[in-house]
């Protein structure tokens, strides 16, 4: 319970000058981050708490430990479903029409990624030709014609990236719909899985025989109220304890959008998970149980609304759509709705949303309430006239894509899959990358070669900034990437390191931090056992002057600056270059207890 109270009661006024915002600089950030100014005697080098030596990436938890699932998913109990993928397991995907098989024997999905990723044994050596699929303008055609023509699977042809003018291309991909990464947040129990499972159902992503499948079994196992919930909560594990632990991943359209789902976990002690899928979204919905008592419970006690949407805030999420959700719980009440968001309000405004980039809907997930239409319930428009859930997500302003920057992939998850080479997915986070492209594995700083890239279960050319991708590669050991690490342009390579520093935020701790805390650093997919090294000053919050050289230790609220140590090396960006890759949240005993941004790479 405590370790939630520390997050809650935050001053969240402080928190929101702390708070990265994709859309537009924040001027906290505006400042300059760099500590030029603060001459830093060098001390004596302090052994760190943990030991620097690479050991395998182990699963870590908030206690210590590690990012591996929590759960090890067992093939036979998945159901065939909507195109998934899990952040931290192995890509399942599925068709809708395929009686319950395994993952292996859907012959469809294998072939989609096997094509995809050029491994279609029986095809010919697959020539990439990114005129026909991208209709290049006519003179970077014949340029990039030539070395295509020879190009095979697997090698890179050295071919200059101006051939694309992905912008352009971007605009008239998906029928120039925009892409977008939306993760689902809220306390457990508040109805997410089953709000956005009947979304996926009445927008057609789930077929009606699936949906009689998941009610019969939800029937048979004495939770027929789950079965929307059991379109995203997949593993059998999940099902039993009725709680969502990993976050899914999957694909539904709106009017104008093509939108990456991610369905987070509620409970708290699955908070790792949540962040992973947090940093690689867009936007976010947030859904809060009207129900009385619960939306408290929630809310104060215990709950995970407002960390999750601090969370979110701090990593970079600026749009939010809260369902209010459970109104079928309360009569459809004005009054309970107007009590919720008044309070909501005020505490999204204090964690740095702005006004204008929320919206708020009155929901029933379970009845299918203005989640794609608007509802015609009586008692609901008699007072409230604006969009349903679908509708709101729609109007959601598309995020800004970096393609002109260099590559940078942060990879969610590494598995085998046939053929030669293996799989990794993630977002990429800038730039853009085509098949028979080199790119840089940091950590373990080496290169290897795009054979394959598939974007929602098709296999493209290429793919940008905001995708969330599949890319085989070749010329690499498996063993030596893992989830966090980071795929860049080796012409412009990412650094990777075990120190640096960085401006932190201090949130509300029971404990001060002294020199040498030890720390769970979440950066992108990364979470990563790490030490305070030393600490470097306290600033003043707004102006960012230093009032205090080498404190002893940091308190509450505190704005600082402090030297990371990780125990493996960690591929990091300045802020200051990156915003993207300049952020991280630190936690210490299942407590998030800190948001900062790097400042300076030190090795
Ligand atoms: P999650 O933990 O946030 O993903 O919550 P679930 O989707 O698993 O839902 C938890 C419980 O709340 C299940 O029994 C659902 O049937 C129920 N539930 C979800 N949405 C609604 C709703 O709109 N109205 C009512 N009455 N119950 C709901």
């Amino acid at each position: 319970m405590s370790r939630h109270r520390n997050v809650r009661s935050y001053n969240y006024d402080e928190a929101a000058q702390f708070i990265y915002s994709r859309q537009a600089r924040p001027s906290a950030f505006g400042e300059p981050l760099e500590e030029e100014d603060y001459e830093y005697e060098e001390e004596e080098e302090q052994q760190p708490v943990v030991p620097s030596t690479q050991k395998p990436r182990v699963g870590a938890d908030d206690q210590g430990g590690a990012r591996d699932p929590p759960v090890k998913k067992t093939e036979s109990e998945i159901v065939p479903k909507v195109a998934r993928m899990t952040v931290s397991g192995k890509k399942q995907t599925m068709g809708f029409d395929i009686p319950s098989t395994t993952v292996e024997e859907n012959g469809d999905s294998v072939n989609a990624i096997k094509k995809g990723a050029g491994l279609d044994e029986t095809a010919t050596p697959r020539t990439v030709d990114v005129s026909s699929k991208t209709s290049l303008p006519a003179a970077a055609t014949s340029v990039a014609e030539e070395p295509m023509a020879t190009q095979t699977p697997g090698r890179s042809t050295g071919k200059s990236k101006q051939q694309i003018d992905v912008k352009a291309e971007l605009e008239k991909r998906q029928g120039g719909k925009q892409l977008i990464n939306l993760v689902v947040i809220g306390h457990v129990d508040a109805g997410k899985s089953t709000l956005m499972g009947h979304l996926l159902y009445l927008t057609g992503n789930v077929n009606k025989r699936t949906m009689h499948k998941y009610e019969q079994e939800s029937k048979k196992a004495g939770k027929a109220s789950f079965a929307y919930a059991w379109v995203l909560d997949e593993t059998g594990e999940e099902r039993e304890r009725g709680v969502t632990m990993d976050v899914g991943m999957t694909k539904f359209e709106t009017k104008t959008k093509v939108i990456t789902l991610m369905d987070a976990p509620g409970h708290r002690d699955f908070i790792p998970n949540m962040i992973s899928g947090a940093a690689q979204a867009d936007v976010a919905v947030l859904v809060v149980d009207a129900s009385r008592g619960e939306f408290e419970a929630g809310f104060e006690a215990g709950g995970q609304t407002r960390e999750h949407g601090l969370l979110v805030r701090s990593l970079g999420v600026t749009q939010l759509a809260v369902a209010v959700n459970k109104m079928d719980q309360v009569s459809w009440q004005q009054e309970r709705f107007k009590e919720i968001t008044t309070k909501l309000g005020q505490f999204l405004k204090q964690a740095g949303f702005k006004e204008s980039d929320v919206g708020y809907i009155p929901t029933s997930g379970l009845a299918g309430e203005n989640l794609i239409n608007r509802s015609t319930l009586p008692e609901l428009i008699s007072w409230y006239k604006g969009p349903s859930l679908l509708e709101h997500i729609d109007s959601f302003k598309p995020p800004q894509r970096p393609v002109e920057k260099p590559f940078r992939l942060c990879v969610s998850d590494v598995f085998k899959d046939q053929g030669s080479g293996f799989c990794v997915t993630g977002k990429i986070e800038a730039g853009y990358v085509q098949t028979g492209d080199k790119i840089l594995a940091m950590p373990p700083n080496e290169t290897c070669s795009v054979k394959g890239i598939v974007l929602h279960d098709e296999p493209v050319d290429w793919a940008a900034a905001g995708d969330h991708v599949s890319l085989t590669v070749t010329g690499m050991d498996i063993i030596k990437i893992n989830v966090g690490c980071l795929f860049c342009d080796p012409k412009e390579p990412i650094k990777a390191c075990t120190r640096f520093r960085a401006r932190v935020l201090i949130f509300n701790i029971d404990l001060p931090i002294t020199q040498g805390f030890p720390v769970l650093l979440h950066y992108q997919t990364v979470s990563e056992p790490a030490t305070i090294r030393r600490l470097v000053s306290i600033l003043h919050k707004s102006t960012g002057e230093v009032l205090k050289r080498r404190p002893k230790c940091l308190t509450k609220g505190q704005n600082a600056v402090v030297e990371l140590q990780t125990q493996r090396p960690v591929a990091l960006e300045l802020y200051k270059d990156f915003k993207e890759l300049g952020r991280f949240m630190l936690r210490y005993a299942g407590s998030t207890i800190s948001a900062g941004v790097v400042t300076e790479i030190k090795e």
